[in-house]
């Protein structure tokens, strides 16, 4: 502890000469809520660290990971448009990056490594067991609809968490064909107009595409069509109630939101970054909703 001296910013926390810095990169990024959520738990926790928002140009990107090299701060969450490029960096990657082929985490260890991971699989499962325990993973297909980034961590995650079949239905067929082909034979690709095959015995249907963001177009999905039971997920969460999922709210269908799955993603980040879990108690959620909705 530096002592009196030290700014404080909360109640029980302290920045000091020894703190943890951790934070996350992406551009745009002033709109992340990951800093809020991160933020409350160090200052629940006690911890002496501080979480921070990093901004680099398109270019700048390998610069600033090189320039963390050696441990100038512990690690950082990666948002868009670096997740991809964010893999290519690393020395050494995890199973659940390799797969999802995308790194949302970079830990910089003081020998001068960087280590990858991707916890949005984790955050995925992790938010359908919070707001749907009832879903059962493994009890019959899925259908992940978009061919992006997300979409791949999100098909790659179900296929480790079990699921027997992983229907990936996307607008550009060949960008679904391309994930399939690359995660093996119990993933098929179908285009979005002509994907009801898809939707009747599906377990879970998990929007992995941008539409339903704010002021983007919504999709249209025959949601009747499914079991009575399929849960409806949305990685989308601005706003937390999309189309997509007021569609399947309407209709009865048990739902799961994308604000969820940020806070189940940042867990494992903040045990990363802080070496220990996050505390339990505090309600990060609630925080990120007054967030969202000011
Ligand atoms: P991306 O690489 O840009 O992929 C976007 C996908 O959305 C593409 O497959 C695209 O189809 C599809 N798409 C966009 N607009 C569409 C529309 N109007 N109708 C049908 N399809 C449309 O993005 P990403 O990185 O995969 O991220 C996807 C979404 O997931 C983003 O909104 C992101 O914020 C969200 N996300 C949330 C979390 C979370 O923790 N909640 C984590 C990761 C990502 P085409 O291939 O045909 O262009």
């Amino acid at each position: 502890m530096a002592g009196s001296l030290a700014p404080t910013w909360g109640d029980t926390s302290l920045i000091t000469g020894a703190s943890i810095v951790a934070g996350v990169v992406g551009r745009p990024v002033a709109h992340s809520l990951s800093p809020i959520l991160h933020n409350a738990w160090l200052e629940a926790a006690g911890v002496d660290g501080v979480y921070v928002a990093f901004s680099p140009d398109a270019l700048g990107f390998e610069r600033f990971v090189r320039g963390m090299r050696g441990g100038a701060i512990r690690g950082v969450n990666v948002t868009l448009p670096f997740k991809e490029a964010a893999l290519g960096l690393a020395d050494q990657v995890s199973d659940a990056a390799r797969r999802a082929q995308a790194a949302n985490l970079l830990i910089f260890d003081t020998d001068g490594q960087v280590y990858a991971d991707n916890t949005d699989g984790v955050g995925l499962l992790g938010a359908f067991a919070a707001q749907a325990p009832q879903y059962d993973v493994t009890a019959g297909p899925s259908v992940v609809l978009g061919a992006g980034g997300a979409a791949r961590g999100a098909v790659s995650a179900l296929l480790a968490a079990g699921s027997p079949r992983v229907w990936i239905v996307n607008r550009t067929l060949e960008k679904a064909e391309a994930i399939a082909a690359d995660l093996g034979r119990n993933v098929s690709a179908l285009p979005l107009n002509h994907a009801v095959g898809a939707f009747r015995d599906t377990r879970a249907i998990i929007n992995a595409t941008s539409a339903g963001l704010s002021g983007q177009g919504s999709l249209d999905i025959p949601l009747e069509l499914t079991p009575e039971d399929t849960v409806v997920m949305d990685m989308v969460y601005k706003p937390l109630e999309t189309p997509f999922l007021k569609q399947a709210r309407d209709l009865g269908r048990a739902t799961v939101d994308g604000l969820e799955m940020l806070i189940r993603q940042a867990e494992p980040s903040f045990e990363a970054f802080y070496g220990q879990p996050p505390p339990k108690g505090v309600d990060v959620r609630g925080l990120a909703l007054k967030a969202l909705n000011p």
